[in-house]
């Protein structure tokens, strides 16, 4: 099994927590650099500070901050320090940016390679960079990390599929990175051209940037018979590199030397436990130009509770997959439920392509939920009977799960709406009313 960095990978517990409040205290005071936290943090005298776990005396940093403090307010060092700017993709509301100093960058690289090298990838993999490039960070973020660690880098960006698939062939591309909606429907251009994605040279994808389920992640390994990695980050963070998985696929390890890890209850900012789920909030531990503390990250997930260190001999802890975003909550007829919750439900169905999407309207006083998925061709074949079962047996299975009764409609594959970047699977048309 291989390493980048070993020796801080399998930092023992209890040195990890050393460094990581040592490496708070020196945030901290460097944070009072920037106009934002010289305020923020005026009161707080980190000398006390005991244990990392000490991080819960300092304030919550929210996105609304970062909106408010655009552009430079959280900025520590002189302006011609920064060397590259990034933004947010502006999932919701708008962007955030972030600055980096040469040694973010330099760092950020390292971190990435680590989580390249954890999944098997090497010096002598093709890698195909099948994200989008610019502000958004997962084009550069990958590509710096597997410059790293050596491989060919094949920086092709999104869009225009069958070069995508040209270039896979001609440069006998191993490895990929791509959001998991764009590369099935990659998949799915290749067996219209008359290819065989299992017959690639493909071994190892690279999968994140937005929320997917365990099913999604085994659809895309049988179609390309490759072994998939989720991977998770966000700008305001770096970007990817936050946290990856190793082979043992049992959670994403989360790099808690150069973050700390906190778990609170949404609604009222409470610490929870392992195995507890909740809203991740992270303080950077190594940022220069811009470092944030306490981040109200928005994103659901849980600290993995088995009891046992990761098998792959790291130290440091795993999160499970990101149910969602707190603001991706979507209530229907008094229901709350996350999307993800359906997308799990429809892809345990093998008759079931890769795409779907959620319409919501209202009718009345009353929210109707329609699920509308892609099936795969072979499902048309005229058997009337068949289909309504199948229609029948996912709205049982859907109900099941969300406690909601949905409409569910069937459509050819490749006729739902599609995009390059993060997949759109909402469609929420009661807000117009
Ligand atoms: P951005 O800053 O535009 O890159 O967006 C970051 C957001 O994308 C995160 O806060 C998550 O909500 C989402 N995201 C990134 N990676 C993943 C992943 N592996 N699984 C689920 N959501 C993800
Ligand atoms: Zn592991």
């Amino acid at each position: 099994m291989a390493f980048w960095d070993e020796q801080i990978e399998t930092l023992p517990r209890e040195e990890l927590a050393t460094l990581q409040l040592k490496r708070l205290k020196n945030v901290i005071a460097r944070a009072r650099n920037s106009i934002f936290y010289r305020n923020r943090l005026a009161d707080i005298d980190e000398s006390q500070f005991t244990k990392p776990e000490d991080v819960v005396q300092l304030p919550f940093t929210t996105k609304h901050d970062l909106r408010l403090n655009y552009d430079f307010g959280l900025l520590t060092v002189p302006q011609e320090e920064i060397v590259r700017m990034h933004s947010s993709s502006g999932t919701t509301g708008k962007a955030t940016v972030i600055f980096h100093t040469r040694r973010d960058i330099a760092n950020w690289a390292n971190l990435v390679a680590r989580c390249i090298v954890m999944a098997g990838a090497e010096k002598r993999d093709v890698f195909q960079n099948i994200i989008s490039y610019g502000m958004f960070t997962g084009g550069l973020g990958l590509h710096y990390g597997a410059e790293s660690v050596g491989m060919l880098v094949i920086p092709s960006g999104v869009g225009n599929t069958k070069r995508q698939i040209q270039l896979m062939k001609d440069f006998k591309t191993t490895v990929f990175h791509a959001t998991p909606s764009y590369i099935l429907y990659v998949s799915e251009v290749m067996e219209e051209e008359g290819d065989d994605p299992r017959e690639f040279d493909l071994r190892i994808g690279f999968v994140g940037a937005e929320p997917h389920s365990e099913q999604t992640r085994q659809k895309i390994e049988d179609i390309y018979d490759i072994s998939a990695f989720n991977s998770y980050g966000m700008s305001e963070l770096n970007g990817p590199g936050v946290a990856f998985e190793c082979e043992e696929k049992s959670g994403m390890h989360f790099w808690e030397d150069q973050y700390l890890l906190e778990v609170v209850n949404p609604h009222t900012g409470e610490a929870l436990g392992p195995g507890e789920e909740g809203e991740l909030v992270v303080t950077t531990l190594c940022r220069e130009a811009m470092p944030i503390i306490r981040y109200r990250t928005g994103d659901l997930a849980s600290i993995v509770d088995d009891g046992e260190p990761c098998a792959c001999g790291r130290a440091h802890v795993r999160i499970s997959r990101i149910k969602g975003r707190t603001d991706d909550m979507l209530i229907v007829r008094g229901v709350n439920l996350y999307p993800s919750q359906i997308e799990d439900v429809l892809m345990s169905f093998p008759e079931v392509a890769t795409n779907y999407q959620l319409y919501l309207e209202r009718k009345g006083t009353l929210d109707e939920l329609t699920v509308k998925v892609e099936l795969y061709p072979k499902m048309f074949t005229g058997d009337l009977r068949m289909l309504r079962k199948l229609e029948n047996d996912i709205l049982k299975a859907i109900q099941d799960e969300i406690m909601v009764r949905p409409r569910v409609e069937f459509h050819e594959p490749g006729s739902l709406p599609r995009t390059e970047g993060k997949a759109v699977r909402v469609v929420d048309l009661r807000k117009e009313n």
